[in-house]
């Protein structure tokens, strides 16, 4: 049987989307792929080319993690969002759909 936990949802200053559960909390608009370093995804990259990882196969990043990475050690991934990489992510899904 599962014991209830403390669940919070609230949106950071970034207006993302924030989940507390068990004292631990996540950026929803994250994701954690296997690589051993620059593992933090946006959302918007749903796909890790580099160890092959999908964001609905994988769990959202930490809030800290994100906070540190992503902003203070400027926005990895976030500079491939408009870019070609996006576009082969969404294809390489397209077609892992369709097979
Ligand atoms: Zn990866």
């Amino acid at each position: 049987m599962e014991i209830e936990q403390s669940y919070d949802l609230r949106l950071n200053k970034y207006g993302e989307r924030i989940e507390t559960v068990g004292g631990v909390s996540l950026n929803l608009e994250y994701w954690d792929c296997d690589c051993e370093e620059n593992y933090i995804h946006s959302s918007k990259i749903p796909y890790c080319k580099i160890c092959n990882t999908y964001e609905d196969d994988s769990p959202n990043s930490r809030m800290d993690e994100v906070e540190w990475h992503i902003r203070e050690n400027g926005d990895e991934y976030d500079r491939f969002a408009e870019t070609e990489f996006v576009k082969e992510c969404f294809e390489r899904i397209m077609k892992n759909d369709s097979d």
